[in-house]
């Protein structure tokens, strides 16, 4: 259960008796009477009851209070404002049933007229005050936790979040917003159903519970996600005590799951947005937090991030740029480039990479680094992948007619791509309609497509396999892919990243990885191409060490379709 509602029904029950102006000694001697199985406090004035309230966690009010000056139902009002869940029973020398209403209005639980003062009649309203206040508590309970993971929900999450940061404008007190969630939990979910990823989130959250400090507030706001509020004080390095606690938690969390014979391995991505420095606002913060835990993502790893001023403006930059985005793909502004792919045993161009374009109306050329990320977090990529395919298409019908037979052609498709359930579906029809021959196309996926939910990746590549076309791995080195996943794939090529490539010739551990890429992917009966090859220098030691193909600066950059069919007819025989 969390900390916030944790309830003791067996801890001796306390009764606050603020008595203002003196109630009778013979009341007195009979409430201490029927109070005696209770803690009885006894304050005199409004404001030390308000303290004792503060401090001692007492059950009921006794609000005594003869004349009408200060007026009740005022004092009952501001002590329910201050705790609501705590009962008030009013005591008075003779309340009329009319004031006696005004007073249930201002919350008093119950009133008590001196006149008609029993005993009986006062133990009664005290019992009842605290059944009722502790049904009330349960009720709040059952609202307030996640019936998953026994924690707080979000909207306790957020009432505490809003209760802490009043708090805090009085004190220097700093405090840390953490939001996390799995990385792959759609995936998780749709391997092992349902039940297993209920049970991860529920065990999830008992490993983040335990891997922190008592008052840190953990709560679960839905499906995967889960936030704390880690209070720090204006002593400590904020940033370190959070780090070695989200340390200590992804610790936790590394340990492999087990659900039934299954046995799961989690990654996690958090974010930390801090009040007062990044705001002071619930909604704010949790967003700030949100926006940092995104960035971790990226990594496909377990990973925690600081919130900083660059992802606001990254983010402003995509809600400006994403309408724009669309637009381009209606009007056409967007255009592939094509990069020639070398024989390294010919010299001849034997292929070529589509690389996309965007021909801004004011910006001029932009480069798929400044919009393809952009146009993956909003989900664009999968309709303008699908444009990519159809142009790349459409032109490899075009070179056809002319009589020029490319052996392949490269083109790139995003991992996000793999979320949309129509892709293979889709592809497919692009490829019936435009009638291309599939032998030559060959799409170009990098490591992180195959991190997300491999059974998934595996059947949509088998899928699409069977229409003819081939696979290749981009950016080769970079992530890391186990050469036993590549055998399981159906990936003909292997494209070792230009980073490898630019101190191939200066660098001895390069020049060892690259021979050691060409060897593995020829035993595995995969051709290699290298990329970004700048220099005759690269491009002796690759011919020497036996790379299939070549493609970079050193040939030629990428250039505009109409450029790329006017080199290839002048060398059409040659292909
Ligand atoms: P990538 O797939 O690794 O593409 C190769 C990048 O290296 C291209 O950058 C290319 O212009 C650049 N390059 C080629 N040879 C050399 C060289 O010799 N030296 C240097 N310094 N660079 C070289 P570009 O066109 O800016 O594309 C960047 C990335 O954007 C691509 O990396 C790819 O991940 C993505 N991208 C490009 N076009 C598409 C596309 O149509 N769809 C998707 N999903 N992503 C694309
Ligand atoms: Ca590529
Ligand atoms: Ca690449």
């Amino acid at each position: 259960m969390h900390k916030a509602l944790r309830h003791e029904p067996d801890r001796p029950k306390s009764v606050l008796l603020i008595d203002i102006d003196g109630i009778s000694g013979r009341i007195l001697n009979s409430l201490v009477e029927s109070t005696r199985k209770y803690r009885l406090i006894i304050t005199r004035t409004f404001a030390d009851g308000m303290l004792c309230q503060k401090q001692n966690e007492c059950d009921v009010i006794l609000l005594a209070c003869n004349k009408r000056q200060p007026p009740l139902p005022k004092i009952i009002q501001k002590l329910h404002q201050f705790r609501p869940e705590v009962p008030i029973i009013a005591l008075g020398i003779n309340i009329s049933d009319k004031y006696g209403e005004e007073l249930l209005k201002a919350n008093a639980f119950d009133y008590i007229s001196v006149t008609k003062y029993s005993t009986e009649l006062l133990n009664r309203a005290i019992r009842y005050a605290i059944l009722s206040a502790e049904q009330q508590h349960k009720i709040v309970e059952l609202r307030d936790t996640d019936a998953l993971t026994g924690l707080g929900n979000r909207q306790l999450f957020l009432k505490l979040l809003a209760e802490k940061l009043e708090q805090n404008e009085q004190s220097s007190r700093k405090l840390a917003i953490v939001s996390i969630d799995i990385n792959n939990f759609r995936s998780l979910n749709s391997r092992f159903g349902q039940h297993s990823g209920d049970m991860v989130v529920a065990e999830m959250g008992k490993r983040i519970s335990t891997s922190v400090p008592e008052d840190t507030l953990v709560a679960r706001l839905g499906n995967d996600e889960f936030a704390l509020i880690v209070e720090c004080s204006p002593y400590e390095d904020g940033k370190r005590v959070v780090s070695n606690m989200l340390k200590n938690i992804a610790a936790n969390l590394h340990q492999p799951f087990r659900y039934g014979h299954n046995e799961m391995q989690i990654n996690c991505s958090m974010g930390i947005a801090f009040s007062p420095e990044h705001g002071f606002e619930v909604e704010q913060l949790i967003h700030r937090a949100v926006l940092a835990r995104q960035e971790s993502k990226k990594a496909f790893e377990t990973k925690f991030t600081f919130f900083h001023e660059g992802l606001d403006d990254k983010e402003d930059l995509y809600s400006d740029l994403a309408p724009e985005i669309a637009h381009a793909l209606r009007s056409n502004q967007f255009v592939l480039h094509y990069q020639p792919q070398i024989d390294v045993r010919t010299g001849q161009i034997i292929g070529a990479e589509t690389l996309i374009r965007w021909n801004h109306p004011e910006r001029g050329l932009l480069y798929p680094d400044s919009f393809i990320p952009l146009c993956e977090q909003v989900g664009l990529i999968v309709p303008i992948g699908y444009w990519i395919i159809h142009q790349a298409c459409m032109d490899l019908n075009t070179l056809q007619k002319q009589g020029i037979f490319l052996k392949h052609l490269g083109v790139n498709l995003s991992f996000r791509q793999f979320g949309d359930d129509q892709l293979v579906p889709t592809i497919k029809r692009i490829l019936e309609r435009t009638g291309v021959d599939t032998s030559v196309l060959e799409l170009e996926l990098t490591e992180s497509t195959l991190h997300d939910d491999e059974d998934h990746i595996l059947a949509c590549l088998d899928s699409l396999s069977e229409t003819g076309l081939s696979f290749s791995l981009d950016d080769f080195g970079t992530g890391y892919s186990s050469f036993s996943l590549l055998q399981k794939l159906p990936i003909d090529t292997i494209k070792i990243d230009r980073s490898f490539i630019t101190d191939v010739t200066t660098s001895e551990d390069d020049a060892k990885i690259v021979r050691a890429i060409i060897n593995l992917s020829h035993n595995m009966g995969k051709k290699v191409i290298a990329e970004g090859v700048e220099t005759q220098n690269q491009l002796d030691f690759l011919v020497e060490n036996n790379c299939d193909m070549v493609q970079g600066y050193f040939f030629s950059r990428p250039v505009e379709f109409s450029t790329f069919r006017h080199t290839l007819e002048h060398c059409a025989e040659a292909i």
